[in-house]
C-alpha cells in the first residue's frame, strides 16, 4: 500500500507487496519515478530539485512513461528522450529496461538561452542529475558529501570537528537543505540563509533545520551563543544572501567556514536577485528573462565579493557545486576562482579510489529494511571508518523522506559486495521487498563538469566528456536496469555531461548477475578514469583490487 505524504498529499509514497507492472524490475522503476515526485520540491510542475530538474517533460509524457512501465515485458527497453517516452523496443531480458538521453544539446548550441527556448517549445527538459533518472532521495542524497566536506575542513583547520565554529551558507532547497543537518552532525553552529520562507519551513518540518530566526540580529545572537558554548546548532534565516553576506562582512563578523548552495547556476529559474521576491521573479521568467539574468548576475557579483572578503580575512571558503564562481566571473569578478571547488579541495582522493555517493532505496517502503542493511554494512565493513562513523550518525540524525533510503560512500568492490548480499537477504525474506541500488551522477567515472567535478584534473582532461559516455555504454552492456546520459540544462547548459545507473536487487539469480556486472564495472571505470589522469590513489587501487586498466608504456 502507498503511504500518505503529508508534504505533498497528491503524491503518496509508494510501497507494499502488490505489483502493478509485469515484474519487480518494471515495478521498481515505476516506484522510483513516484518517489522522486513524492520528495520533490514542486511535484505539481514535475520539478524535483535544483530549480528546474524534472522527472518527466510534461504530464502527458509522465502518463506515457507510467503506462509503458506497467505494460512492458522484461525483454523490452523503454526509450526516453528528454523526459518523454518515444518507443518501446524489443531487446532481451538482460538488456536495460529503460535508457534515457536527457538534455544533450550539440556543443555550439549548448547555451542557457537556447535551452530556455527549446523548453518553451516543449522540445526538451533538464533532468538535473538524479531527477530525470528517478534516483533522487531528497536531501539525504548529498548529506554525506556535505558532511565529509565539513569533516575534511575540521581535520585540516580546526582540530577534528566543528564544535565552537560558525558556518555561514545559503540555500535551503532540495539539495542545499542538507547543509543545516550536515553542519550540525559535524558539530558546527550553522546559519543558512534562504529567500523563500516556504523552503525554510519545509526543512524545519522534515527535521533538517532546527530554528528559524526572525531577523539577522537574532540569528547572529543564536549562533554566537552556540559558538561560545561549543553547541551544535542549525539556524535558518529568511533573506537574500546577496544582502546578508555583505552585511555580516560589514559588521566585521568573521565566520570560520563560508559556502553557498543557492541555485546560482540558473539566473532565470534558480537565483533570486537582491530586492526581488520569489513571486516577482516568477512574473519575469517568460517576458523579462534578459532583465532577470542581468539582475541575478549583479547580485551574484555582490554575493561572491563578500565570500572573497571572508576568504581574505581568513575564513575557509569553498564553492559547493552551484557554478556561483563562474557566474561571478562572467559578471566581472576576475578573481572568483580564488575560491576552490569542493571536489578538488576536499574529496578528490576519495573519488580517485571511486569512493562516492552510492545509495539504495527500500521498495517495500519499510524502514526496517534500511535498518537491516545498516547492520549489514557494519558487519561487512567494520574497519572502514568513513562507513562506520557515517552509519552511526545517519541512524541517529537522518529522518527518512519518501521511500526509506540510505546513502553511504562506498568504493570499488564494496558496492558490489553489499548489493549482492542484500540480494540474498531479499531472496531469503530477511528484507521485506526488493531494493534499488543507484548513485549520484557526481561519481568518479560518471561526470565531466569542468567547473565542479573535474576542475583542475592532474592531466588537464577536465572538459573531456568521453568518460560518462563510455560509462553509459558500458552499463548498458553490463545489464543495468536503467541507464541515462544527462547534459546540463538551464544555467548548466554547455557545462556538463553525466551518466546515471540503477540496478534492482529483486532476490533473483539474474539480479545477482546484473548487480555484479554493472556495479563492478561502474566503479572500475571510475578508478580507470583517475588512473588515466595520473592519480596515485587510483593507481594504488588498480594494483590492490586488480582493476582491469590497460596501462600503456
Ligand atoms: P533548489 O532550487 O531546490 O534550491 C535553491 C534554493 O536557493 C531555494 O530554496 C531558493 O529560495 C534559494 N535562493 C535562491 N536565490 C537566493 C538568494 N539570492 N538568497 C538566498 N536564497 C536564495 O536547488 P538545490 O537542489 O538545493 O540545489 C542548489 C544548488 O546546488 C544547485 O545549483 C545545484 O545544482 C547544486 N548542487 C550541488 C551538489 C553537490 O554535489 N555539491 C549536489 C546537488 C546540487
Amino acid at each position: 500500500m502507498p503511504k500518505a505524504n503529508p508534504r505533498h498529499p497528491k503524491f503518496p509514497i509508494p510501497g507494499g507487496p502488490e505489483l502493478r507492472a509485469k515484474g519487480w524490475r518494471q515495478e521498481a522503476l515505476l516506484r522510483l519515478l513516484e518517489n522522486v515526485l513524492s520528495v520533490g520540491e514542486d511535484p505539481d510542475n514535475l520539478v524535483v530539485y535544483a530549480a528546474l530538474g524534472k522527472a518527466a517533460r510534461n504530464w502527458a509524457a509522465h502518463r506515457g512513461i507510467v503506462k509503458a512501465l506497467i505494460e512492458m515485458e522484461e525483454d523490452q527497453t523503454l526509450l526516453i528522450q528528454s523526459g518523454k517516452p518515444i518507443g518501446l523496443v524489443k531487446t532481451h531480458a538482460k538488456a536495460p529496461l529503460v535508457i534515457m538521453a536527457n538534455c544533450n544539446i550539440v556543443g555550439q548550441w549548448a547555451k542557457a538561452e537556447v535551452f530556455y527556448e527549446l523548453q518553451r517549445k516543449g522540445l526538451i527538459c533538464w533532468g538535473g542529475l538524479t531527477a530525470g533518472a528517478w534516483q533522487y532521495i531528497g536531501s539525504q542524497g548529498v548529506i554525506q558529501g556535505t558532511y565529509e566536506i565539513f569533516m575534511r575542513i575540521a581535520e585540516r583547520r580546526f582540530g577534528g570537528d566543528l564544535h565552537g565554529r560558525f558556518v555561514l551558507t545559503a540555500g535551503l532547497g532540495g539539495m542545499g537543505g542538507a547543509q543545516p543537518l550536515a553542519g550540525r552532525m559535524a558539530g558546527a553552529a550553522i546559519l543558512c540563509i534562504d529567500i523563500d520562507p516556504e523552503r525554510a519551513r519545509k526543512r524545519q518540518q522534515i527535521g533538517y533545520l532546527q530554528e528559524i530566526a526572525p531577523d539577522l540580529d537574532s540569528a547572529l545572537a543564536m549562533i554566537d551563543a552556540a559558538v561560545r558554548e561549543k553547541r551544535a546548532l542549525s539556524v535558518g534565516l529568511v533573506g537574500n544572501a546577496a544582502e546578508i553576506y555583505p552585511e555580516i562582512a560589514r559588521r566585521g563578523i568573521l565566520p570560520d567556514v563560508v559556502t553557498d548552495q543557492t541555485s546560482a547556476h540558473d539566473l532565470v529559474y534558480g537565483y533570486v536577485p537582491k530586492g526581488m521576491s520569489v513571486d516577482q521573479v516568477k512574473g519575469l521568467r517568460d517576458d523579462g528573462q534578459g532583465q532577470l539574468m542581468a539582475a541575478s548576475r549583479a547580485s551574484i557579483v555582490e554575493h561572491v565579493t563578500a565570500m572573497l572578503e571572508f576568504q581574505k580575512r581568513g575564513a575557509e571558503v569553498f564553492d559547493n557545486g552551484n557554478l556561483i564562481r563562474t557566474q561571478a566571473r562572467e559578471g566581472g569578478v576576475a578573481n572568483a576562482f580564488d575560491i576552490p571547488i569542493f571536489t578538488e579541495a576536499y574529496l578528490r582522493p576519495l573519488f580517485a579510489r571511486a569512493i562516492g555517493p552510492f545509495r539504495w532505496m527500500a521498495l517495500s517502503g519499510e524502514e526496517s529494511d534500511i535498518a537491516r542493511i545498516d547492520d549489514l554494512l557494519l558487519e561487512m565493513f567494520p574497519d572502514n571508518k568513513i562507513i562506520t562513523n557515517w552509519i552511526r550518525l545517519a541512524r541517529e540524525h537522518i529522518p527518512f523522506e519518501g521511500l526509506p533510503a540510505r546513502i553511504a560512500w562506498l568504493g570499488h568492490g564494496e558496492r558490489t559486495a553489499l548489493a549482492r548480499r542484500v540480494n540474498e537477504l531479499v531472496a531469503n525474506g530477511e528484507i521485506n521487498g526488493p531494493v534499488a541500488f543507484s548513485r549520484d551522477h557526481l561519481d568518479a567515472g560518471a561526470m565531466a563538469h569542468p567547473n565542479i567535478m573535474t576542475e583542475r584534473m592532474k592531466d588537464g582532461s577536465d572538459a573531456i566528456a568521453d568518460w560518462p559516455l563510455l560509462d553509459a555504454m558500458m552499463l548498458c552492456s553490463s545489464m543495468a536496469d536503467l541507464v541515462v546520459v544527462h547534459s546540463g540544462g538551464g544555467g548548466y547548459a554547455g557545462y556538463m555531461t553525466s551518466c546515471g545507473v540503477t540496478v534492482v536487487a529483486d532476490g533473483s539469480e539474474a539480479a545477482d548477475e546484473r548487480l555484479d556486472h554493472a556495479l563492478t564495472n561502474d566503479t572500475a571505470l571510475g578508478v580507470m578514469r583517475y588512473a588515466d589522469a595520473g592519480y596515485d590513489e587510483a593507481l594504488d587501487e588498480v594494483a590492490k583490487k586488480d582493476v582491469p586498466y590497460i596501462r600503456l608504456g
